[in-house]
C-alpha cells in the first residue's frame, strides 16, 4: 500500500475566490507517494512537525 511510504511534502493550493476572477493561494502539505501520483489532503495538526515545514505552513 502507498500508506506506508507517503511522505509529507510542501504544496501551493490554488483557489479561485466565489464570483470573481481571483485566485488565492495558500502554504499546504500534502502526503504523497514517491512510487506512484497518489496524494492525499492532510487534514488537522501534524504531530512533531519539522520546523522547515511549519515555516512553509506560516509563511
Ligand atoms: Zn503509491
Amino acid at each position: 500500500m502507498c500508506a506506508e511510504s507517503m511522505r509529507l511534502e510542501p504544496v501551493e493550493q490554488i483557489s479561485r475566490i466565489a464570483g470573481t476572477t481571483q485566485t488565492s493561494m495558500r502554504h499546504a502539505l500534502e502526503w504523497r507517494c514517491p512510487d506512484c501520483d497518489y496524494f492525499e489532503e492532510v487534514e488537522g495538526q501534524i504531530e512533531n512537525l519539522s520546523p522547515e515545514l511549519q515555516a512553509w505552513i506560516d509563511k
